[in-house]
């Protein structure tokens, strides 16, 4: 825990007392316009990828990160996409997988979860995944397999936030917009689905 005491010092010295007004604003509210849905997974560090600042994100993290289907019992997921829609009415929710995802990895080695009974079920919903396989990227190298499926996954979550009821709503009324990202943990860059090419593109061009 030492490790963490630590940090947190270093941040009352040197982070806090250098952005003292904008944690000020912050503490009476947060107007975040984008909605970022990803993995638990601790290489994925959404603020530093994409320069975001405190106040910028709502951020719901769950293994392999999955939306739920509306017809399951209500969850975390759902029940945050809920509140960014309609309370803090976010103009974007971004779907974001990642390289390496456990969470897939796990689907292609079922044995891996024989003894994580909550994990199996809530991973049940990336099965969705192999219906949208993506065609093998060479970039990939030998992760190529799972890397296909890792996209596939993004597709298939997004075709589940776009089924959500608020989510629906608010893209009819031409507020919100939807996004399903792979960020590539070893070059560091993100991936966008393109729905009409049905292909992942370089977010940076
Ligand atoms: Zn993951």
């Amino acid at each position: 825990m030492q490790k963490l005491i630590e940090g947190h010092k270093r941040f009352l010295a040197e982070v806090f007392p250098a952005r003292k007004s904008h944690f000020h604003l912050l503490a009476e509210g947060q107007t975040p316009k984008w909605l970022f849905i990803t993995c638990a997974d601790s290489r994925v560090l959404p603020d530093m990828i994409l320069g975001t600042e405190p106040g910028d994100l709502f951020i719901s993290r769950s293994i392999g990160n999955v939306v739920p289907v509306t017809s399951h019992d209500v969850d975390g997921v759902t029940a945050t996409i809920e509140y960014a829609v309609e309370v803090l009415k976010v103009r974007h929710i971004i779907v974001c997988g990642h390289s390496d995802c456990g969470a897939l990895k796990a689907a292609l080695d079922r044995k891996s979860l024989e003894n994580l009974p909550k994990a199996r079920r809530w991973l049940e919903h990336v099965e969705a995944a192999f219906a949208y396989l993506l065609p093998l990227n060479p970039a990939d190298g030998e992760s190529a397999e799972l890397g296909a499926l890792i996209r596939g996954n993004v597709v298939a979550q997004l075709q589940n936030l776009k089924a959500q009821m608020p989510v629906r709503n608010a893209m009819n009324e031409g507020r919100l917009t939807v996004h399903g990202w792979y960020y590539d943990i070893l070059t560091g860059r993100i991936e966008e689905y393109d729905e009409g090419q049905k292909k992942f593109a370089s977010l940076a061009g």
